[in-house]
């Protein structure tokens, strides 16, 4: 079976380019534009590298690798675009495995391609043997409260919860920045997207909607926390 590769690079002559020369060598490939297709996309491919461009709409390709990197551990190579971008790609606050700097050959990238295939491979292969290999983050657990992530499905003390898909995503992203305090713009921004028309009271409607489903008591929630001061922060 071949290798699968999963592309995110916005510009649509070079995720051209990637695709066409990557199944050339015989590889697997899907390709997506944004930064939330990327999460999409890698959870459902369970890629064995994704190539990841930076500067990306909804979610940029850091967010993409640091929530990545808490599920899988598929190899990134990372392209940047400016210099100055490297020192966060190359330290742990993203840790990705490799990096090109644009404007790069299509010799350089497949013989990074193949360099981290083959390292992955052999990772692997050490795994096997050890057995010592953890099980993969599928899922996120918040005392009764679990979200699937490969089969994007939230239950509560077991039980399926129906969430429309906003209302999952918002759940995602909150669960995924458990502790953090979220602007009510800043959760727009990221799971409605830059080009949502629409204000911050759609977030506060969403979370109206899933207090009553995943709060014991929606009127005094204990999971979902307004702060005050305008945003919200998941509490687990
Ligand atoms: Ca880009």
């Amino acid at each position: 079976m071949s290798e699968v590769v999963l592309v995110v690079e916005d510009e649509p002559s070079l995720q051209d380019t990637l695709t066409y020369n990557l199944k050339k060598e015989g590889y697997a490939v899907e390709a997506v534009g944004d930064g939330r297709s990327a999460l999409e996309a890698a959870r459902r491919l369970k890629p064995d590298l994704i190539v990841l461009d930076i500067m990306l709409p909804k979610l940029d390709g850091f967010e993409v690798a640091r929530i990545l990197r808490k599920e899988m551990t598929t190899a990134i190579l990372m392209l940047t675009a400016r210099d100055d971008e490297i020192d966060r790609v190359v330290g742990l606050e993203v840790g990705a495995d490799d990096y090109l700097t644009k404007p790069f050959s299509m010799r350089e990238l497949l013989a990074r391609v193949k360099a981290q295939l083959r390292r992955t491979r052999m990772l692997r292969e050490e795994m096997e043997k050890t057995n010592a290999s953890a099980p993969p983050h599928e899922t996120l657990t918040f005392d009764n409260l679990v979200i699937n992530l490969t089969r994007r499905e939230v239950t509560l003390n077991d039980q399926p919860l129906q969430l429309k898909p906003k209302e999952y995503e918002l759940l995602l992203f909150l669960a995924e920045h458990h502790g953090q305090m979220l602007s009510r713009e800043f959760v727009l921004e990221r799971v409605w997207g830059w080009d949502f028309i629409g204000d911050s009271r759609t977030v506060d409607v969403h979370v109206r909607w899933l207090r009553q489903k995943i709060e014991a008591d929606a009127a005094k929630p204990t999971r979902i926390i307004t702060v005050r001061g305008g945003g919200y922060r998941f509490e687990g």
